[in-house]
């Protein structure tokens, strides 16, 4: 067994034993309390049947998730958990569920299950989805790959991009993984000139006749929706303008990012967002830099995607979340939210990801 498995089975036996016994109330009582913060994208609905299962969770195992927290952890949006951890009264453990970009699903199928729950979410905005109704790359790309096959989308990105050092690298990875969505999504978010990317991907996107804004309509909120889920409760965040990855943008480019999403936020909903969510959100995809603007633009939170949970005390610009998706395993989350990791990650254990 490799030296990662045998850390994965470990993880796994730890979590089942909390929870299966019921141990994890007591490690619970016996740990300061703490905010888990879970990051989702979609629940699983026919306007977002196009996206791969690590973008989704069904439903029923969101609701589930939800209602056993709420017997023992309030359900708190990302500001009124900033608040608590940033003025230390945290009386209690916390659960918090953002959502990422800003699908439609979390106005036609998220709020109706939180509805039922009585729980808030925080939604955090990619705005040029709402704005001006343009899809990221990443879902451009996915739509392509989707069309054309692997091979045939690599060939036509090598007739149409400048960039010969990036190019060379994906053509070496579809040799080395086949039709590996994964790893070809890698190169193209962190190998290639961006710039060059977003055009041959709007190129091919034409050549091939697709309609990436139909795709947008369908999978996107419209500002209206927007609106509508912060009328029932929920907060709305900001996730830049264009979901870019911050660490590779100039700082002029990073303040436009930043500032643009929060000013569109404050134009279309009356009042500015408090909480922010890096893009990707890996501490590669983000620096200081960006993690300084985003404090400095009147934020008072901004979420990574590095597991954990958070303390009072702990940096604002850098918190925890622990992604959601249709592999999600109860045992882990309240094995993370009772404060059952953090017992094994004093013990010098790193549970793994
Ligand atoms: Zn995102």
């Amino acid at each position: 067994m490799s030296k990662h498995k045998l850390k994965l089975a470990l993880r796994d036996a730890w979590a089942r034993l909390l929870w299966v016994s019921g141990l994890h109330s007591l490690v619970q009582r016996c740990s300061a309390p703490r905010v888990l913060v879970l990051a989702g994208h979609c629940v699983s609905a026919p306007s977002n049947a196009s996206l791969s299962k690590d973008m989704k969770i069904r439903a029923a195992d969101l609701e589930r998730i939800l209602a056993t927290f709420a017997r023992r952890y309030d359900i708190l949006t990302m500001g009124e958990a900033a608040e608590r951890l940033r003025s230390g009264r945290l009386a209690r453990s916390a659960v918090v569920l953002t959502m990422d970009d800003g699908y439609a699903d979390n106005l036609t199928h998220l709020a109706p299950l939180l509805a039922r729950l009585g729980a808030k979410a925080t939604i955090y905005l990619e705005t040029r989805a709402l704005t001006e109704r343009r899809l990221n790359w990443t879902h451009g790309l996915f739509l392509l790959l989707d069309h054309m096959g692997h091979e045939r989308f690599v060939a036509r990105y090598r007739a149409l991009a400048r960039d010969e050092r990036g190019v060379s690298i994906l053509e070496e990875t579809l040799r080395l993984r086949g039709g590996d969505t994964y790893h070809i999504k890698r190169v193209l978010k962190y190998e290639v000139d961006r710039l060059d990317r977003e055009r041959v991907l709007e190129a091919l996107l034409s050549e091939e006749g697709l309609a990436a804004s139909e795709l947008c309509e369908r999978l996107y909120l419209t500002w209206e929706q927007a609106r509508e889920l912060a009328r029932e409760g929920h907060e709305i965040g900001a996730h830049t303008e264009s979901h870019a990855i911050l660490s590779r943008c100039s700082p002029d480019e990073q303040r436009r990012e930043i500032e643009g999403s929060r000013d569109a936020i404050a134009r279309e909903l009356g009042a500015a967002p408090a909480s922010f969510a890096y893009p990707f959100g890996r501490e590669w995809d983000w620096d200081e830099h960006a993690a300084r603007a985003v404090m400095a633009a009147g934020y008072t939170s901004s979420t990574t995607t590095h597991p954990g949970t958070n303390r009072p005390g702990a940096d604002m610009a850098r918190l925890k979340r622990v992604m959601i998706d249709e592999d999600v395993r109860l045992e882990l989350l309240v094995a993370e939210a009772c404060g059952g990791f953090d017992l094994l990650r004093r013990l010098g254990f790193q549970p793994p990801a």
